[in-house]
């Protein structure tokens, strides 16, 4: 009978077998194990960039809605993305697939150009020109919100359209002058 002291079974094999059972293992299930003890994490190398594009199109990766970033080299969820990278060659496992990047190594190591508009899940969001900040809050072309000027035309139209309303309501009449004193008297 074992003691309290003795190795798991599995620990008891030859470390070859060892090395036969994690190349069998997918990568989901090789992280798991790794995690397990101090021995599997020695004995089970931490994957590479190759080894996360090829588990990109395992059910696990798939199911989860992972993909590889190049930058981080490893998974990230969808909505770490911008659309396009998960469209055309980018999309997953295309062809183009490993030369995808999250939204954080695009914007952290400037392969987003400042200006840069991209959408996630259909939303825009901008990489603003000025401020350089990332953001939802999209303003005029390439600029966030706060850095794009103050007057949207929603609320200059409403004015002018009074300002017309006005002149073709009073011409005519002296209370124009009321309204425009800076016109010259007839
Ligand atoms: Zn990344
Ligand atoms: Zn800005």
């Amino acid at each position: 009978m074992a003691s309290r002291t003795s190795p798991p079974p599995i620990l008891r094999l030859p470390v070859e077998l060892h090395k036969d059972i994690i190349d069998l293992l997918q990568l989901s299930e090789r992280a798991l194990l790794s995690v397990s003890c101090r021995y599997f994490a020695y004995a089970i190398k931490k994957p590479t960039f190759d080894d996360f594009l090829e588990a990109e199109a395992s059910e696990w990766a798939t199911t989860k809605a992972l993909y590889v970033c190049k930058g981080c080299a490893r998974f990230q969820p969808l909505l770490h993305f911008s659309d396009d990278m998960r469209k055309g060659k980018r999309c997953r496992s295309g062809v183009d697939a490993n030369t995808r990047f999250c939204v954080k190594c695009g914007v952290d190591r400037e392969w987003y150009p400042f200006g840069t508009e991209l959408s996630i899940m259909g939303r825009s969001h901008v990489v603003c020109k000025h401020c350089k900040i990332f953001t939802d809050q999209v303003g005029s072309t390439g600029s966030c919100a706060s850095c794009s000027p103050k007057k949207p035309k929603r609320i200059i139209r409403p004015s002018f359209d009074d300002w017309e309303y006005s002149v073709n309501s009073y011409i005519g009449d002296r209370h124009i002058d009321e309204l425009y004193g800076v016109w010259p008297d007839t």
